[in-house]
């Protein structure tokens, strides 16, 4: 991974879990999730296409976006609308 990329990663992981701050939880640590929306088959993923998320809605809970995409979505709006959040903050 270039610097760039992983100083990128950096800052966004630093803004804490989107899907926690959208049910009035700030700040909780979080993991980087890669979004696949958009992306065609066997392309790498995009290190700049990335949302934070607490290892709780990223892998843990029922709704947790690798639980179920539907649900999470439902729950919190799809990845590209919490992907332009992200990006209108950088
Ligand atoms: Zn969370
Ligand atoms: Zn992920």
């Amino acid at each position: 991974m270039k610097k760039a990329e992983k100083a990128h990663l950096k800052r966004v992981a630093e803004m804490g879990c989107i899907a926690c701050e959208r049910i009035n939880y700030f700040d909780t640590p979080s993991e980087i999730h890669h979004i696949r929306t958009g992306m065609g088959m066997g392309q790498r993923n995009d290190h700049y296409h990335v949302i934070p998320l607490c290892p709780n809605h990223h892998r843990h809970l029922p709704n947790a976006i690798h639980q179920s995409k539907r649900k999470f979505e439902a729950h919190f709006g799809t990845e590209v609308e919490l992907l332009n959040i992200i990006r209108g903050r950088l």
